[in-house]
């Protein structure tokens, strides 16, 4: 797991999804977080840093964990299917979160991958309870969520899966700002989507790990 957590790492940064050492990353396995240590370099990051806790929020060892664990305890305690959370600070998803309360559905691989609709969380200060709070009602059964002012977490059944969401969500950020940019533009119907979600959720998300 830790190394897993060391590549996802590697992934966000070489992927230009966070600046310095904002963003956070964890996997559950059984009773088990693995998360990022707080406000350590990523590039002098090493497996004993990770820090490791329970799901009651105990830790166990490594590094004082991420501030914003609560978060990534909250999703785990109520989305039994989330595995894995990735969060970041990408560009175009944070200015999506200035300018609208959601991303609607606009493209095919972002409402099979992400959800029909990504809503933006409600602000709240860092590491609080209250932001989990937001968290949870915006992401609903989504693989991605929005938070105002701040930046994008995304979850997957599996690091892979988290990532890909990530990638995806900051794609279609940026599709959504040229678009409102240049003027009218169509969307995917609201059936239509549902009908594209579940088609992922229940057939073409087994090879999760193909798609990146
Ligand atoms: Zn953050």
């Amino acid at each position: 797991m830790k190394n897993k957590i060391l590549e996802a790492v590697k992934f966000i940064v070489d992927n230009g999804l966070v600046k310095g050492t904002w963003g956070n990353i964890s996997i559950k396995d059984g009773n088990f977080i693995y998360i990022t240590p707080s406000g350590i370099p990523y590039d002098v990051l090493t497996e004993d840093d990770i820090s490791v806790v329970e799901m009651n929020g105990t830790h166990v060892s490594g590094l004082k964990p991420s501030s914003e664990l609560p978060t990534h305890l909250e999703i785990y305690r109520v989305r039994k299917d989330v595995n894995a959370i990735v969060h970041t600070h990408p560009v175009f998803s944070t200015t999506i979160s200035l300018v609208s309360n959601f991303i609607p559905p606009l493209v095919e691989d972002a409402v099979m991958i992400l959800g029909p609709k990504i809503n933006v969380a409600e602000y709240a200060l860092p590491g609080t309870l209250k932001l989990a709070q937001n968290v949870i009602e915006a992401l609903e059964n989504n693989h991605a969520v929005i938070l105002k002012n701040h930046g994008l977490i995304t979850v997957g059944q599996d690091i892979n899966e988290a990532l890909t969401a990530s990638l995806v969500c900051e794609k279609t950020a940026e599709i959504f700002l040229y678009a409102m940019n240049i003027g009218n533009f169509n969307l995917i119907n609201e059936e239509d989507a549902v009908i594209l979600r579940n088609k992922y959720l229940n057939s073409y998300r087994q090879n999760s790990k193909d798609i990146r």
